[in-house]
């Protein structure tokens, strides 16, 4: 008999339930089978990324074992309802069980012949590898299994089933997992024990274990369960069904999803679907296996089968990294027909998604079934060439290759690799799988939580496991690296360290690695945790002693070094070409953020059109400029300021006079000193005695008067263009400074036409403007007349205040261009210092009070508000205003596509950003046309 699934009341359902409005009516559940599908390809949303393909490779006739999808409503409905399902589900549930069993020819729950087992797995819109649950074999007890030996005839295969199914379904459902003091999963310290005691080798191949084995396994398992959560193992198969598909539903919310979800921004309430699927074999013997193949390589997006497999296993042996599998193409030694089945598959499957497919298989008795498909994760190195080939064999058009590279994830392009040279002199330890590409050099540790630590500490970690699982994912965050002993490239580890860019290497089976010593052996070599460094190129899969050097990627070696050879590379020659391709498309300039001529030069180099932001106060930070800057700071007179000044003035001009020299025609907009004081004033003893005796007055003087300008909330003190007015010397030398600096580079170069860009920083009131605009024109037109050469320049100013944003029309009358400064319009809309908000926000994450760091990515609902207002009451005043963002949000792609949205003219961010910012400008562009 069905057991209920727990239904909310319609009273409860029509209060608070997206879901109900028209309970009646709704569809929770979409079947596929036997070339039939109630769903497609387009239904992510509702049906989650595998539930969707599944219906597409069925309708599309690749051989798909029968099942059904619960639709993402229902999560949405399960959380909105206390954990409670619409009343409709159980029924549509039963019917969905009744078409299975019938295109399967099987019955749930039967007793006599091979019953219908099923997997249950979780199928989210967006694909989260390994974060939510998934459960197989599920309707076996200690009947089901025996009729299951009986019609198979292997009463070891189908014990085999059974204790994977307890096993799974007792750690992901009943939730028996690792306590606290021990070292991994409870389960498998159980069976690395009956391994123990029967063969003498708690690592023993599990092939080893008898059907006899397999039931004392079993038997343990219950038993465990039994004990720690006080309930007996339930053998009704429905019963089962619905506590795993609420645990599906509930795994939305575990800690590693919600980790995952604000890392890929993934909305929760997005929810998850439920896919039931009728089982597939790969463990009946040496005919069957599974395994996980990619269509193209996701590493370093060569165009070939890529991907890997184990004899006589389920899939969840593969990703788990449990055991190290065979790459696929071996299979041509074990079942040369199911790789020529693949072969075809691989082919049909390009051709319909028109994308590189992630794709998970079983051979069951030499017959191969398709279990699941998506688009492949990728590198960023192996997203370029998918890009650029795939539009050559005209599978796509360049807009969509444009649109297929995650904007972020071309910063890997730019990812160190290891210096040649250092390497001559580095000892190889071991060789494993390159599953993420880069070099990682840090000190080594054997824990996540340990990891973290380091890291937070502000030491280089590298993250050392036997295997990974998804509790890891913290410490792969922070660490610079990933290595693993055992697993393959699409294991955990794998998968999740190549969508984060984390250089990896997986299956390093030489090294030893024992947890409870914390050390790491390899050529009878030990390591320690928190002492030794290990370096690792998961390019070629290398493992070094010690730390190793790094060395620019192929496309900064070519692009800023000008290198031949690696002008030459595959990886570079994409790379140019993808961004030749944005520029195309894009509506909106990129500008950069530089402070100095080397790093406006290396921003060009990236496709910088121009300078957004030009921070004065940074050209100061060298040690041997400080000085000159803190001697301004600390003038008790006018007179004393001047001295300064007069010191600041050529070296502003020179460094200016540079940054115009390399940016020739191309726009620069200088800010006016916008120096929080803090940041500049001394605090060693040392430095204060130099300064003191450098302005000629006693120490205790002078830290009188550090300690006069200390400020309690300094981000908000005397600052920007507060300094102008209350010492107006100072924007007059440096706008003597930008002027004399561009009639200097233009009588040098007549044909270029420079236009300065002075921005004033902090402005709250257009009278604050109209104050520094007055010292800024009296001076520049002072210098200009006298020179004799006609030099235009703008004035305008940063809108990063709330008050300016809201009064951008008076602003507007002053200023020739706004710039969005929306690193301090963060901090004060939201009313939370950028310096240490950090402190809190997690809270903020946990509870789901914030999914994202406004810092980090623009604050759409309200910053952006301001944003949008500003931009229009701007134009209102004067319509032709230059309108550009040079906060850090600048460099983010989401906020980069708001930005276009709210009609910017630029955006601007740091060099390394540029190709960033240029491609996620270039998407926005062509996704709003
Ligand atoms: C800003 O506030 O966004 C900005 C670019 O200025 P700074 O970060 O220098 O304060
Ligand atoms: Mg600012």
């Amino acid at each position: 008999m069905p057991k209920n699934l727990k239904s909310s009341s319609k009273k409860a359902a029509s209060k608070k339930a997206p879901a109900s409005k028209s309970p009646k009516k709704m569809k929770y559940v979409y079947t596929w089978g036997a070339g039939k599908a109630d769903g497609n390809g387009s239904m992510k949303a509702l049906l989650g990324g595998k539930g969707a393909n599944l219906a597409e490779m069925t309708r599309i006739g690749l051989p798909v074992p029968a099942g059904f999808t619960i639709t993402t409503d229902v999560c949405t409905y399960f959380y909105a309802n206390k954990r409670k399902y619409p009343v409709e589900l159980q029924g549509q549930i039963e019917a969905g069980v009744r078409n299975m069993e019938k295109i399967m020819g099987r019955k749930f729950g039967d007793t006599t012949q091979f019953p219908l087992l099923v997997a249950v797995r979780s199928g989210a819109r967006d694909s989260m590898p390994g974060m939510m649950d998934t459960i197989l074999n599920l309707g076996l007890n200690d009947q089901t299994v025996e009729a299951v030996a009986k019609a198979t005839n292997n009463e070891r295969f189908a014990w085999d089933c059974y204790r994977r199914f307890v096993h799974m379904h007792g750690g992901k459902v009943l939730g028996v997992s690792k306590l606290p003091h021990e070292d991994h999963d409870p389960f498998e310290i159980i069976m690395e024990g009956l391994k123990a005691e029967r063969y003498n080798d708690p690592k023993a191949n599990d092939s080893v274990m008898t059907a006899d084995d397999l039931k004392e396994l079993v038997k343990r398992f219950k038993a465990l369960c039994k004990e720690r959560t006080g309930k007996a193992f339930p053998t009704n198969p429905w019963e089962q069904l619905q506590q795993a598909v609420g645990a599906v539903f509930g795994s939305w919310n575990n800690d590693r999803a919600i980790v995952y979800r604000r890392k890929y921004n993934i909305p929760s309430e997005w929810g998850t679907a439920v896919n039931v699927q009728a089982m597939v074999f790969g463990n009946t013997g040496p005919e069957s296996g599974s395994g996980v193949a990619f269509t193209r390589d996701p590493a370093t997006g060569e165009k070939v089968f890529y991907g890997e497999f184990l004899i006589n296993a389920q899939g969840e042996d593969v990703v788990a990294g449990v055991r190290t599998p065979e790459p696929v193409r071996e299979l041509k030694n074990h079942l040369p027909k199911a790789l020529v089945e693949l072969e075809r598959i691989r082919k049909v499957l390009e051709t319909h998604f028109k994308d590189v497919q992630d794709f998970e298989f079983t051979i069951q008795d030499r017959v191969v079934y398709m279990l699941q498909t998506r688009n492949g994760k990728r590198t960023g190195v192996a997203a370029v060439r998918f890009a650029v080939e795939m539009e050559k064999e005209k599978l796509i058009d360049w807009k969509t290759a444009v649109k297929r590279v995650p904007a972020d994830q071309l910063d890997q392009v730019l990812a160190p690799i290891f210096d040649r040279t250092a390497l001559k002199n580095t000892k190889a330890i071991a060789t494993g799988l390159p599953a993420g590409p880069g070099a990682a050099s840090g000190v080594i540790y054997f824990n996540a939580d340990r990891a973290v630590k380091a890291a937070e500490r502000g030491e280089k970690v590298l993250l050392v496991r036997v295997e990974t699982s998804p509790e890891d994912l913290r410490g792969m965050i922070a660490a610079e690296g990933i290595l693993t002993a055992r697993g393959g490239v699409s294991s955990h580890a794998a998968l999740v360290a190549r969508q984060m860019g984390k250089v990896c290497v997986c299956g390093a089976a030489a090294l030893e690695i024992d947890y409870h010593a914390k050390t790491l052996t390899a050529n009878g070599q030990v390591y320690k945790e928190g002492v030794d460094y290990l370096s690792i190129d998961g390019t070629s899969g290398t493992v070094y002693a010690g730390e190793v050097k790094t060395a620019p990627s192929e496309v900064i070696q070519g692009l800023l070094h000008n290198d031949t050879t690696a002008k030459k590379g595959a990886t570079y020659k994409n790379f140019v070409k993808l961004m030749d391709w944005c520029e195309k498309a894009t509506k909106m300039q990129v500008r950069t953020n530089a402070d100095t001529p080397a790093d406006s030069a290396q921003a060009i180099k990236f496709g910088a059109e121009g300078i957004g932001l030009c921070r004065t106060e940074h050209m100061f930070f060298e040690a041997d400029r400080i000085a000159a800057i803190r001697e301004m700071i600390v003038s008790k007179t006018a007179d004393q300021r001047k001295v300064a000044l007069a010191k600041l003035l050529p070296i502003q001009r020179g460094d200016f006079e540079g940054i115009f020299e390399v940016m020739e025609n191309r726009p620069v907009t200088i800010r006016l000193l916008d120096p929080p004081l803090h940041e500049f004033l001394p605090t060693d003893e040392a430095d204060i005695s130099a300064l003191a005796q450098e302005m000629q007055m006693p120490v205790s003087e002078l830290k009188d008067i550090i300690s006069s300008l200390h400020e309690f909330n300094p981000m908000m003190g005397h600052r920007g263009c507060r300094l102008d007015v209350t010492y107006p010397e100072i924007g007059e030398m440096q706008t003597q400074a930008i002027i004399e600096a561009a009639i200097n580079t233009k009588k040098k170069h007549p044909e270029w036409d420079i236009v300065p860009e002075i921005m004033v920083p902090l402005i709250g009131d257009v009278k604050e403007l109209q104050f520094v605009k007055n010292i800024i024109t009296e001076t520049a037109d002072r210098i200009i007349a006298a020179s004799g050469i006609a030099l235009k320049y703008l004035v305008g100013t940063m809108i990063e205040i709330p008050r300016a944003a809201i009064t951008a029309n008076e602003i507007a009358k002053e200023a020739e261009f706004f710039s969005f400064g929306t690193n301090d319009l963060t901090q004060m809309t939201f009313g939370f210092s950028r310096d240490d908000a950090g402190q809190f926000l997690n809270a903020y994450y946990d509870k789901k009070i914030y999914e994202n760091d406004p810092f980090a990515r623009l604050d759409q609902d309200g910053v952006g508000k301001l944003v949008i207002s500003a931009v229009k009451l701007g134009q209102q005043t004067r319509p032709d205003i230059k309108l550009g963002i040079c906060g850090e949000h600048g460099g983010d792609p989401s906020s980069i596509e708001f930005c276009l949205k709210a009609g910017l003219h630029y955006v601007s961010c740091s060099p390394y950003r540029v190709p960033i910012a240029r491609l996620a400008a270039a998407q926005a562009a062509i996704k709003n046309t």
